[in-house]
């Protein structure tokens, strides 16, 4: 039945469900707690967008993500601008950090570029440790050898976790895993973004029990049983829980706390549930 729903419908649906069962705190009594560890297991987004790879390549001010933390109740969020150059993703990763050093967490975008070297850029960000990862998109630059290697290479050497849209490709992922195994790789959405295909999803678990530098990342992951089972067969330490937001469908707020309902709701420990939700990215990030 689920795969006659959208993503939002049944994202919708089941949040409605779960929000009469757990009371969530107005926004106006949120606000008023702190945020951070002293109220609960630490929440942090590891995948926010300062500019999206949609078509119309949304950007969202960090006042927008952070009031949308504070009401959703996430601690930290990790940011990264996409589909622009590394120089300008580091301009505005720097920025939204400068106003909230203590809310956002930075990743540089590596996008190759032919005239100038990004790899010096991003060598430049991550040596003052300012920046705490990096960003790959194979929408953006193929994921060839003589094009990602350089990135995976330097973050290794700096002890940060490429976070990498491969688009559901394996056997691509399945290299650059075998090929660089100092270096830490999140597989963004389990492998493919939405992806309904179990057997594809089952591949990059698969990865990940293969190689122990692989991580999953949860967001745009629906078949949500699948999170479940990535938990049976690799534990809760390697899979980090994203929003991929922000998004306005229907409103910031209600997108991201859906978001988190979806790990909430799982068949899952609390501290399985903290893992994903916060504690596998302080470890991985030294929060
Ligand atoms: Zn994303």
């Amino acid at each position: 039945m689920r795969d006659n729903l959208t993503r939002r419908q049944f994202l919708g649906t089941a949040a409605a469900a779960s929000a009469a069962l757990t009371e969530i705190p107005a926004a106006s009594e949120q606000a008023e707690t702190p945020a951070g560890p002293t109220s609960g297991p630490r929440i942090v987004d590891s995948h926010v967008h300062l500019r999206h790879g949609n078509a119309a390549r949304t950007e969202y001010s960090p006042e927008t993500i952070v009031e949308t933390m504070d009401q959703v109740g996430i601690d930290q969020s990790v940011v990264f601008a996409i589909c622009t150059t590394t120089g300008h993703s580091i301009e505005m990763a720097e920025a939204a950090v400068k106003k909230y050093p203590d809310r956002l967490i930075p990743y540089v975008y590596a996008l190759p570029h032919y005239q100038r070297p990004v790899i010096k850029e991003i060598e430049g960000v991550l040596s003052g440790g300012r920046f705490r990862g990096v960003k790959i998109h194979a929408g953006e630059c193929t994921l060839a050898e003589y094009v990602v290697d350089p990135v995976l290479d330097t973050a290794g050497k700096h002890g940060v976790p490429c976070l990498i849209d491969c688009l559901g490709n394996y056997p691509v992922a399945r290299r650059m895993a075998q090929s660089f195994p100092k270096t830490k790789l999140i597989v963004a959405h389990m492998g493919r973004f939405l992806s309904k295909d179990k057997e594809l999803l089952d591949q990059f678990i698969g990865l990940a029990e293969e190689f122990s530098n692989v991580l999953l990342d949860l967001s745009g992951v629906v078949i949500v049983e699948k999170i479940e089972e990535a938990v049976q067969r690799i534990g809760s330490a390697r899979l980090l829980w994203g929003t991929d937001g922000p998004d306005k469908q229907p409103d910031t707020v209600t997108y991201a706390r859906n978001e988190l309902e979806k790990i909430r709701r799982l068949s899952l420990s609390e501290q399985d549930k903290a893992n994903i939700l916060g504690r596998t990215a302080c470890n991985l990030l030294g929060l």
